[in-house]
């Protein structure tokens, strides 16, 4: 049999099980033998039933000697199932099993049957409850021994596909299937035993610790590929044919002059490493990552000077129109005096645009624009440099299209979003990182508190006296969607109530419906201290710069993610006053508080990424649809990190030694990435 034939083909899979197999995208006996179980359970040895609660969700086996079924409050059912420890001695009360209205478990426990489950006991007046638990009913028959008296996996759950009958097919085609079609992956240096012994020990281990090495082996593979994939993508990048778009620096040097503060360490160091690059004739895939505030736009101008000075056009694109054209000014500040030329460009909305400009100067050196850059029809004439900013907004697949011209542009992609490390590694595998690390100097200090809404009394007069000293402030609502007429109605009935509350001082509201022109207005008159205080939406959140403004209150801060929080601190703190950010909420939850708490701890927007990343569910892969990697099946990102770490390592290897995957031992791996590719596919577009 091979790997890659249609269970279809196979006569012994009842149609409706291949229907709902389907269901869960499982076609081939690959997919299925690659549908790792969730867990196993231990059925060789149960423990005896508690007698206490646990937070720790167990797995037990009795038979049942009771079912009942109760109604409460009208139509509500209550479906109750009265286990028995097996064994004859024991000493434990029995265990109630609850369901809630879910009619079909009534009709699968039947009093006298053996059932296991797996659930958190709890004490319900003096009974020991489990609620919800997931159960399945032992049989007695001939195939026992798969679901019993063994180490028994447990897969994600389908509708129409108990545990019993997928255990059951993946048993049968393990046994019909043999060794040679399922290929070791990855360099036996980095992974222990055979893939055709590691997949029938994650289905079926003989025990915990062969659980273990297989899924370890499988991980390993998995990363490896994965890897593989990405090593592939930076090779093919460094190995395209490309220019040296680099100047002496002559005129790199007049911008540094003329700017009224020192670099920092940190952006000179990274200055330097894109100076490399683009001296290089090979072109620069570089990532530059570096907190709000940490000076990103002048290590960009520098790299767009140096492009320029060699003779090159620079694009320099953002994700929206605001910051575009944000870049565009701070960008047309600095560089109109060196004579160099410059062009906008926003897409659709030009029209829009408070800055009155010739739309396509095709002779520009350098050309501001949002995506709009990507599909339009500006045919650079001699593009040298793409600098990206934000590319967390951005996805593999677009910055390919941009940068797949010949000769290959330098390519400079800026986030203002820490990605925990180990992420790095993954979601920005295929570039080379440089990160700033150090905040300019002379930064005040930035404090966080988190305050109940029921405060904001307290909060009101701390407000004002920081006004009273001088100070501006922002007020951050979280409308969800700016496109909603109703939240718009809701900012704009606040906005009324903080102009009360701030009395005598000047208030304007801000959002995403107010026009481009008139936003940029009220920004002016933030920006030159005649408004003392803005109520906004997150609009705000990237870019603006106003250093007087050293007071930030988020109201109902539990509706933002604990990156977007950070991004919106990132507006205050940036000038010689202490700054102060309150985070409002009425939100008591633990989560809630848990997460609050991390930004009165850090400012570093690294460790918040780390506990963002550590506070949400395992399933968040970050953005890794928009990086084009294959789905993980088993791997997971956060938990397996240094297994990642040793994939990443055994695949540099294998690039390095031989960049186009020419050598005759390694032709098993290019066409793992070649099979890698076919995977992302769906996943790029
Ligand atoms: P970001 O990294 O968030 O894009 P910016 O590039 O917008 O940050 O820089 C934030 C502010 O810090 C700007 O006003 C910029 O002029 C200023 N700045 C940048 N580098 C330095 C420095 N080395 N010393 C002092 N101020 C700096
Ligand atoms: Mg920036």
């Amino acid at each position: 049999m091979e790997i890659s034939q249609s269970l279809a083909e196979l006569d012994w899979i009842p149609r409706p099980r291949l229907l709902a197999l389907r269901r869960l995208g499982i076609e081939t006996a690959e997919d299925l033998l690659t549908h790792f179980p969730r867990r196993h359970e231990d059925r060789y040895q149960f423990p005896h039933f508690p007698r206490e609660e646990s937070d720790v969700p167990i797995c037990l086996c009795g038979e049942v000697i009771k079912t009942s079924l109760r109604r409460f409050g009208g139509w509500k059912k209550i479906f109750e199932a009265t286990l028995e420890e097996s064994s004859p001695n024991a000493l434990s009360e029995p265990l109630v099993c609850r369901w809630f209205n879910l009619h079909y478990v009534q009709k699968m426990i039947a009093t006298g049957e053996r059932i296991v489950v797996f659930g958190k006991p709890r004490l319900r007046g003096k009974r020991i409850c489990m609620d919800h638990p997931e159960f399945e009913v032992i049989e007695n028959d001939e195939e026992i021994s798969i679901h019993f008296r063994r180490i028994a996996p447990i897969y994600p759950a389908t509708e129409g596909l108990s545990q019993r009958a997928l255990r059951s097919i993946i048993y049968r085609l393990l046994n019909e299937i043999s060794d040679e079609p399922l290929e070791t992956l990855a360099p036996g240096g980095l992974v222990h035993g055979k893939r055709c012994d590691a997949i029938r020990a994650i289905h079926f281990p003989e025990n915990w610790e062969a659980r273990d090495a297989a899924r370890e082996h499988l991980v390993l593979s998995e990363f490896f590929a994965m890897q593989m994939l990405i090593a592939s993508r930076r090779s093919d990048a460094s190995t395209r044919v490309g220019q040296a778009h680099c100047g002496s620096g002559a005129l790199l040097d007049k911008f540094l002059k003329a700017l009224p503060f020192e670099l920092t360490g940190a952006q000179s160091k990274v200055i330097a490493e894109i100076r490399c690059d683009l001296a290089a004739s090979h072109p620069m895939n570089r990532l530059l990552q570096g907190d709000v505030g940490s000076g990103k736009t002048v290590v960009a101008i520098a790299a767009v000077l140096l492009a320029v000075e060699a003779g090159y056009q620079a694009a320099f694109m953002a994700p929206t129109q605001i910051l575009a054209e944000q870049h565009y000014a701070v960008l047309w500040r600095w560089l109109k005096p060196l004579g160099v030329r410059m062009a906008l460009r926003t897409g659709a909305r030009q029209e829009e645009s408070f800055l009155s400009l010739v739309a396509g100067d095709e002779n520009a050196d350098v050309i501001v624009g949002t995506h709009a850059l990507l599909y339009d029809t500006v045919s650079f004439s001699n593009l040298g440099l793409v600098v990206i900013d934000e590319q967390h907004k951005f996805g593999v697949a677009q910055r390919a299209r941009l940068t797949a011209r010949e000769p290959a542009p330098d390519v400079l992609v800026m986030t203002a979003t820490p990605i925990p490390r180990t992420l790095t590694m993954t979601i920005y595998g295929d570039l080379d990182v440089s990160v700033i690390d150090e905040m300019p100097r002379n930064r005040g200090k930035i404090v966080t508190a988190m305050r109940d809404e029921s405060k904001l009394g307290e909060v009101l007069s701390f407000l004002r006296t920081q006004l009273e000293a001088g100070r501006q402030l922002y007020v951050i609502y979280p409308l969800i969607d700016e496109s909603e007429k109703l939240d718009v109605k809701a900012a704009s009935a606040e906005y009324e109530l903080w102009r009360e509350r701030l009395h005598p001082y000047r208030c304007e509201l801000l959002h995403g419906r107010i026009p481009a022109a008139e936003k940029q207005e009220i920004m002016e008159r933030f920006r030159r201290g005649e408004t003392n205080s803005l109520i906004s939406t997150t609009v705000i959140e990237v870019g603006v710069d106003v250093s007087n403004a050293t007071v930030m209150l988020v109201e109902n801060a539990e509706r933002f993610g604990l990156a977007q929080l950070h991004q919106l601190r990132g507006r205050i703190g940036r000038g010689e006053h202490k700054s102060y950010c309150v985070v409002l909420t009425s939100d008591q939850s633990k989560e809630t508080s848990v997460k609050l708490a991390v930004l009165e701890r850090t400012n570093d927007g690294f460790e918040v990424a780390e506990a963002d990343w550590e506070l949400r569910g395992p399933g968040d892969l970050l953005g890794t649809a928009q990086s084009g990697l294959p789905v993980l099946k088993i791997g997971n990102l956060k938990t397996d990190a240094r297994l990642m770490r040793r994939a990443r390592a055994a695949a540099m290897s294998i690039f390095d030694a031989d960049p186009r995957l020419e050598l005759p031992e390694n032709q098993r791996f290019r066409r793992l990435v070649v099979e890698q590719q076919g995977r992302t596919f769906s996943n790029v577009s």
